[in-house]
């Protein structure tokens, strides 16, 4: 069971989760209860870093940013013992959770699960702070923020847990943003892929990678709110879901930038030099788009970017005008992408046809169009998003 900041955002809550997991042993299930850092902690130890300084070491942001989830662990475990309940903390270095690779972003490579399990026999709540372990230098290191939904995937998978339980503020995966559209749903079964689109399209209840793990080890995963006794989404192979609808969920993004590089030399070569100087300043590159050249002298070439890195991939095109020889460079850096999302459009006709012909309807242009397997993205001004999604969201049957 993983809780998140908002879960264990005061000493309420903190008894709350104690109640739930209380709850859960009476059902007769072993727990390891893995948390977060009580909501807004991580942020102000970064701002205190900050403040110390701007260049401050990565190896002490590490170990700082790591008692966040200490705090709740030991604050749980407390509360877990006062009602009488046998708990214990380990700390990722006593366990040990072995990582891998630079600091503030290190990942899981093992869990020695030893000690957990000899707690677990002696009827033991485990509570582990999620987010770290340490690495070869025996340093405590941190897994990229959001990094808790990681360790609660690493260990389900190291002691073959029946299931992951992940505990937030809301009642679980919704079809499209709930503040974008009243008419949002609770989805009840989504299937890993599909909810990997969702995650990494900004439905912000679970980290990406840890969904992309949970893929991988296929672990069952159960998101549902710490509030509320309510059903929540479980999140599990595709073969388990019986697909009554072509789409599960819509999902956008609110920080998309376009560039487009108009005529263009067609021939071998062009596309790499445009992009490589993008991956030497580390610029993530989204949707790409290369035209059909009609003449098969000149094509366009269009791709996006985040916002926040617009201005320098406008300056490096300007750079490659020389060499590249285009003619043109058309940006547009307030652009949405809307995405539907849905196993069932494997097997289903018309999806795109029903998608396209919505948007038309509400006089939306469309400005590039992507797709996978199961995966619909157009990208549309971002001024159009609101009414976008509750059309699609209408149209495809999910009001
Ligand atoms: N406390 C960490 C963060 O805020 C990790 C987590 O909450 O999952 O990113
Ligand atoms: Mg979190």
């Amino acid at each position: 069971m993983k809780f998140g900041g908002t879960s264990v955002g005061n000493i309420d809550r903190i008894k709350n989760v104690a109640q739930i997991i209380k709850k859960s042993i009476k059902d007769g299930n072993k727990i390891i209860a893995v948390v977060s850092a009580m909501s807004g902690a991580t942020n102000d130890l970064l701002k205190k870093a900050n403040e110390i300084s701007n260049n401050f070491s990565d190896e002490e942001h590490d170990l700082l940013l790591s008692t966040g989830e200490q705090v709740t662990s030991a604050l749980l475990s407390g509360a877990l013992i006062d009602l009488k309940i046998k708990s214990k903390t380990l700390m990722s270095w006593q366990i040990p959770i072995i990582t891998q690779g630079g600091h503030k972003n290190s990942r899981i490579i093992s869990v020695n699960t030893e000690k957990i399990k000899k707690f677990l026999d002696q009827k033991y709540v485990v509570v582990i702070p999620g987010f770290q372990g340490i690495n070869e230098n025996m340093n405590i290191s941190t897994i990229g923020r959001g990094g808790s939904d990681a360790t609660a995937v690493a260990l389900a998978k190291c002691l073959n847990a029946q299931h992951c339980e992940i505990y937030t503020d809301v009642d679980g995966v919704f079809t499209t943003n709930p503040e974008m559209n009243i008419r949002a749903k609770k989805i009840d079964k989504i299937s890993y892929d599909e909810m990997l689109e969702m995650a990494s399209l900004g439905a912000k209840v679970m980290q990406s990678s840890s969904v992309q793990s949970a893929m991988l080890n296929e672990i069952e995963v159960y998101v549902k709110s710490s509030f509320k006794d309510v059903k929540g989404t479980k999140i599990l192979n595709q073969n388990k879901i019986s697909y009554e609808k072509v789409i599960t969920g819509i999902a956008y993004t609110l920080d998309d930038s376009k560039i487009t590089l108009q005529s263009v030399q067609d021939r071998p070569g062009v596309a790499s030099s445009i992009f490589k100087p993008l991956y030497e300043k580390n610029i993530i590159v989204d949707m790409i788009v290369q035209n059909i050249s009609a003449d098969n002298l000149k094509t366009d070439v269009t791709f996006t970017v985040k916002r926040s890195d617009f201005n320098k991939t406008i300056d490096i095109m300007n750079n490659l005008k020389s060499n590249l020889n285009f003619e043109k460079l058309i940006s547009n850096n307030k652009v949405s992408k809307l995405s539907v999302i849905g196993a069932g459009m494997i097997t289903f006709p018309g999806v795109a046809y029903k998608m396209f012909d919505a948007l038309s309807k509400k006089n939306i242009n469309i400005l590039a169009i992507t797709t996978s397997e199961i995966k619909i993205s157009v990208l549309i001004d971002e001024i159009n998003i609101q009414d976008a999604v509750s059309t699609l969201h209408h149209v495809f049957d999910l009001d």
